[in-house]
């Protein structure tokens, strides 16, 4: 069985495949010049719910991949219409700078020590995100990202961190209106005001 070398899980070719599957489409909608990295903790397990997947039919996505899809472009200001072609907001999204990446290159539902992973992958991450992507910004989303969050902070990185109360960005509350009355604020919306105030 081979290593996959994003997780360094001992799996199958399949997993190995779908790997890199999502960094091929990644790297072809990556901005030469990114303002506004978003990093989440790691990829759907799902292809078709990947992020940079364009999706021909609005179907393919399950209900909560299509809507993050949508909450990341409300993020960037990219307008979703009934209709939209995946394939075009996705452009749009790339010609606004900004780019979804993860902390670990696999679905931790694939991985066999997935806390271990995300600290072992920590030092890989960050010279990832420094050498490679160099943000203006870094948005953190969701809670395995916190940790880094931390690191960041220690290597003089606090004022490219937009952050939500000191705390990476969550899914878990306010996508769902019902569940957030009173702020009924999505998570694309927060993001998007949050890096409205920025130069
Ligand atoms: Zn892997």
């Amino acid at each position: 069985m081979p290593v996959c070398e994003g997780c360094g899980t001992r799996t199958d070719d399949a997993h190995v495949a779908r790997r890199a599957t999502r960094l091929d489409l990644a790297s072809r909608l990556r901005p030469t010049r990114i303002r506004v990295l978003l990093l989440d903790g790691a990829p759907p397990s799902r292809i078709e719910d990947y992020f940079y997947r364009a999706a021909l039919n609005p179907a393919d996505r399950s209900l909560g991949a299509r809507r993050y899809f949508e909450e990341l472009m409300k993020a960037a200001g990219v307008p979703v219409a009934a209709g939209s072609l995946e394939t075009a907001l996705l452009a749009e999204f790339q010609r606004k700078g900004f780019f979804l990446t993860y902390a670990a290159e696999c679905p931790f539902e694939e991985q066999d020590d997935p806390k271990g992973a995300l600290r072992r992958l920590a030092p890989t991450v960050m010279k990832r995100v420094q050498s490679v992507y160099d943000p203006a910004y870094m948005v953190p989303i969701s809670q395995p990202t916190a940790e880094l969050i931390r690191l960041f902070g220690m290597i003089g990185w606090g004022d490219r961190l937009v952050l939500e109360n000191g705390l990476p960005f969550s899914d878990s509350y306010g996508v769902d209106p019902r569940r957030s009355p009173g702020t009924g604020k999505s998570l694309g919306e927060r993001i998007k005001t949050a890096l409205a105030y920025l130069p």
